[in-house]
């Protein structure tokens, strides 16, 4: 869990720092600590907050296989509260419970850490993959086989000739 303790944050701009573990968010395939970063700004009862979360994930390249981290930087804006009628374009608002001073901002966490997985794992911009006829890892060694190089040009000239013989 990500909470924040509204009565813990004076007036004017401040900074906190903490560390949550993906246990703790049921965060499915991260296994490293985030580490939480919060630029506070309290103007009365509304907070402002600029939210930097890092960590790093292991997976494998999609196109080697090879073991890789994948160091996961992303930035969210959230507001805290208590104020219903307050409406902030790209920020994240949360409202604060009238008796609370509490607020649970695990769900803005959890959804920048999901959506900063990038859609392409690889262990580098150039990887060269593996070889799809023998398996070798190009990185590391090359083969010697000869892989066809298929144009899908030359398929539609191979079917023209082909429905030629059958005339
Ligand atoms: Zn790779
Ligand atoms: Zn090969």
């Amino acid at each position: 869990m990500l909470t924040l303790n509204i009565a813990e944050i004076k007036q004017g701009s401040s900074q906190t720092k903490r560390t949550v573990s993906p246990v703790d968010l049921d965060l499915k395939g991260f296994n490293y600590p985030i580490e939480v970063h919060m630029d506070i700004n309290r103007v009365a009862d509304n907070i402002y907050i600029r939210m930097n979360f890092k960590t790093r994930i292991s997976a494998v390249c999609d196109r080697c296989l090879e073991d890789l981290l994948q160091p996961i930087d992303e930035n969210v804006r959230i507001v805290c509260t208590r104020d219903t009628q307050l409406s902030a374009d790209e920020d994240d608002v949360y409202f604060i419970k009238d008796k609370s001073d509490t607020v649970d901002l695990s769900l803005s966490l959890h959804q920048a850490l999901v959506l900063g997985i990038p859609q392409k794992l690889l262990c580098r911009p150039d990887c060269r993959g593996l070889c799809p006829s023998c398996g070798t890892n190009l990185n590391v060694k090359k083969c010697h086989c000869k892989v066809k190089k298929t144009d899908p040009r030359w398929d539609v000239l191979k079917k023209l000739k082909e429905n030629n013989n059958i005339n």
